[in-house]
């Protein structure tokens, strides 16, 4: 079992799912978004271009760089990396502060270098790791979802590697065996008080 180690004293509105690439964090994101209407996804904004079904305003703003330049220094990001080596993402503050104010709970899906900037602005927020069943199941799942070519999934398992060493910077871990059991207990992290065993 894993434990929340650190949490305020109120249960968390602002909540932060970060893990390594191919873990799921997508897919889990997804399915709160589909199932637990009172938890707000965060919309980042990015400068790649959509992919297949991907709509502008519901996955992601999709900008142009002079845009994202613009947003840094408007101010206008809570936080913000460039992820991979190549686009930037980054999460537009306007809304999260509405939705704190309004006593909505708030749910970022970003990366690890995004929830070490989060952390330092608002450590209050819950910061949450998404973790694979075993190393062998995220090579399996990055290799098997075949978007990236051999060179670029090598680049991804590094990248991994190196995210999963940061697992313990984190209040709390979920292990995505299940989509819907995953995404579950990650809502109930909301409310789950400090030193509560999370991951059965
Ligand atoms: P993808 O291009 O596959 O949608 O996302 C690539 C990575 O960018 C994922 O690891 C995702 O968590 C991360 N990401 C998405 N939005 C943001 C954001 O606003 N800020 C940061 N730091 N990372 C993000």
């Amino acid at each position: 079992d894993y434990l929340v180690t650190r949490q305020g004293a109120e249960p968390s509105r602002l909540i932060v799912l970060a893990g390594p690439t191919a873990v799921g964090k997508g897919t889990v994101s997804a399915h709160i978004r589909e199932n637990f209407p009172n938890v707000m996804l965060s919309v980042s904004a990015t400068t790649r271009t959509p992919r297949p079904g991907e709509i502008d305003g519901v996955h992601y703003y999709f900008v142009s760089d002079e845009e994202f330049d613009r947003k840094i220094a408007d101010d206008e990001l809570l936080e913000w990396a460039v992820v991979h080596n190549s686009y930037r993402y980054g999460t537009p503050r306007p809304p999260i502060d509405d939705a704190l104010a309004a006593g909505k709970r708030v749910m970022l899906e970003i990366d690890l270098q995004g929830a070490r900037q989060v952390r330092a602005v608002m450590p209050e927020a819950l910061l949450v790791f998404l973790l694979p069943p075993t190393w062998e199941e995220l090579v399996r799942r990055l290799i098997g979802r075949g978007t990236e070519k051999p060179e670029e999934q090598q680049r991804r398992l590094d990248t991994a590697r190196m995210e999963l060493a940061a697992q313990d910077e984190f209040d709390a871990k979920v292990v995505n065996r299940e989509v819907s059991q995953a995404a579950q207990e990650v809502v109930e992290l909301m409310d789950a008080p400090i030193g509560a065993p999370i991951s059965r």
